[in-house]
């Protein structure tokens, strides 16, 4: 039975409720009247429930289907304005006990080179992070109790805080590693980390359960309910996210909603972000058997109505996603992007040698942080290195107060204006620097209150005199 507020998995994400609400979607697919209804509703920027949004993700009506394009860009503009948040995926180990058949880090994979960071290699790597401009890392690793336990992660979110190279600073660490405990969640909280980020990858149990056929991975009430776990340890920041193509892309999509309202009515607030990675080429993985694979208008879609349907949550693409379809995607709603990314152990320090491959997956996009960076500036975005929220404590129903009060243009606008100054001071090829600078001075007008502009104008020159980590 569909229970919104049942903690436990099967109850919250039901299965016959998924199906109903694709059934419910499939015969309105055309209905043009209730569809022009919820992109009514949608425009009152509240959001949608998972079956409002599951007519639209179906919805066949060409006219329709561009107003919630349009409705989408607009949201996103009018909540995330231009900015466009940077982020980079450190990797600390690929050792892992679970069977999960579409990841090359899994057990029977004696092909890929297991490597794990000891905090030296760590020093190595966040140090040429920072030299990259990199202010924010999502870190990952594959589950392994003996190789990876919960203290070699702590131990390794305090080394990437210490380490400060020129003027280089990690100033926020978000997680990406298996479901674990209240008490772990906690220790995690206490180490100081941003989001707490955990791909549902599918949330068909069945099939789930034929994905990940061994390890502790293969419970899925006990993974569905890691963010749960995580909220009741103190992280308010969740990253939810599926990989798309394992499973048909409406029932994820309706369950993946199902689980934000789930978290909304249980902690009173909603998944802090949402990732749509889909599923790629790597070491002993062919995505190609994978039948559920989704063309990139699909793709489009999907974010486009993920954007309606919760305005509050960011939107996150990694660069398994090539540079044309992240061009797209940013307009329909993401507003996290990675840039410059490596995704083996160790790949940013020094490249892998030839023979040796310990990534995750083949990466589409591998232009440089500074090309990725003038990129998009070219394209009209404000590429923002802010971290400023929950370093103020402006997370979860915080952060979204701030959202819902409309004071975002006077508090991220400036914020990303003087991330991306020291950016350009720091780091920048003279081009990038000349575009920046030139962006900075036209978006300052943008800022709305007064006072505001007037200190975010005296802090960007400081910062052209040496000074760094203005936040408002
Ligand atoms: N090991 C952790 C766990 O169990 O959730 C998380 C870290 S894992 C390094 C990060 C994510 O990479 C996984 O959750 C999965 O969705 C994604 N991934 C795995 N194999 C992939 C592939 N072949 N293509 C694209 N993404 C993949």
């Amino acid at each position: 039975m569909y229970d919104v507020k049942s903690l436990k998995a099967e109850e919250f994400i039901d299965h016959q409720e998924v199906l109903d609400s694709l059934e419910y979607a499939e015969q309105n697919k055309n209905n043009e009247q209730l569809i022009s209804a919820l992109i009514e509703k949608a425009k009152l920027r509240k959001g949608l429930s998972h079956r409002e949004a599951s007519v639209l993700l179906a919805c066949e009506i060409e006219e329709k289907n561009q107003e919630i394009y349009d409705l989408a860009e607009q949201i996103k503009k009018d909540f995330y304005g231009n900015r466009i948040v940077i982020f980079a995926p450190l990797y600390l180990s690929n050792y892992c006990v679970n069977g999960c058949v579409y990841c090359p880090y899994h057990l029977k994979n004696k092909h890929i080179a297991r490597k794990k960071l000891t905090q030296e290699e760590i020093v190595r790597e966040v140090t040429a992070l920072q030299d990259m401009g990199h202010k924010r890392l999502a870190i990952e690793s594959g589950e392994d109790p003996k190789m990876n336990p919960i203290e070699y992660i702590l131990e390794s979110i305090n080394t990437i805080y210490s380490i400060k190279h020129k003027n280089g600073a990690i100033r926020r660490v978000n997680v990406n590693i298996a479901a674990t405990t209240v008490e772990n969640y906690r220790k995690l909280h206490e180490a100081g980390i941003g989001t707490y980020i955990l791909f549902q990858e599918t949330y068909h149990k069945e099939s789930y359960e034929k994905l990940h056929p061994t390890g502790p991975k293969h419970n899925y009430a006990y993974h569905t309910g890691a963010m749960d776990r995580a909220m009741e340890g103190g992280i308010d920041d969740v990253g939810l996210g599926v990989l798309f193509g394992l499973e048909l892309y409406k029932y994820e999509f309706a369950a993946l909603l199902m689980h934000a309202e789930h978290l909304e009515a249980v902690h009173g607030v909603g998944p802090h972000t949402i990732s749509v990675p889909r599923i790629k080429r790597a070491d002993d993985i062919d995505p190609d058997v994978f039948d559920n694979g989704i063309d990139d208008d699909t793709f489009a879609k999907i974010c486009a109505c993920i954007r309606v349907a919760v305005p509050y949550t960011g939107m996150i693409i990694s660069t398994r996603e090539s540079q044309s379809v992240r061009e797209k995607v940013l307009r329909l709603g993401v507003s996290q992007i990675s840039g410059g990314s490596r995704t083996s152990v160790g790949g940013y320090y020094e490249p892998e040698p030839e023979g040796e491959d310990s990534a995750q997956f083949e990466v589409s996009d591998r232009r440089t942080l500074d090309e990725v960076v003038l990129w998009l500036m070219e394209k009209g975005y404000i590429p923002s290195f802010c971290t400023a929220c929950y370093r103020e404590g402006r997370t979860g129903d915080r952060f979204m107060s701030l959202c819902k009060s409309g004071q975002i243009q006077n508090c991220c606008h400036p914020n990303a204006l003087m991330t991306l100054k020291e950016y350009l001071e720091d780091y920048a090829s003279p081009r990038t620097k000349e575009v920046g600078n030139k962006l900075i001075q036209a978006e300052l007008a943008n800022i709305p209150r007064e006072r505001t502009r007037e200190i975010a104008i005296a802090n960007l020159e400081a910062i052209e005199h040496g000074k760094r980590d203005f936040r408002f």
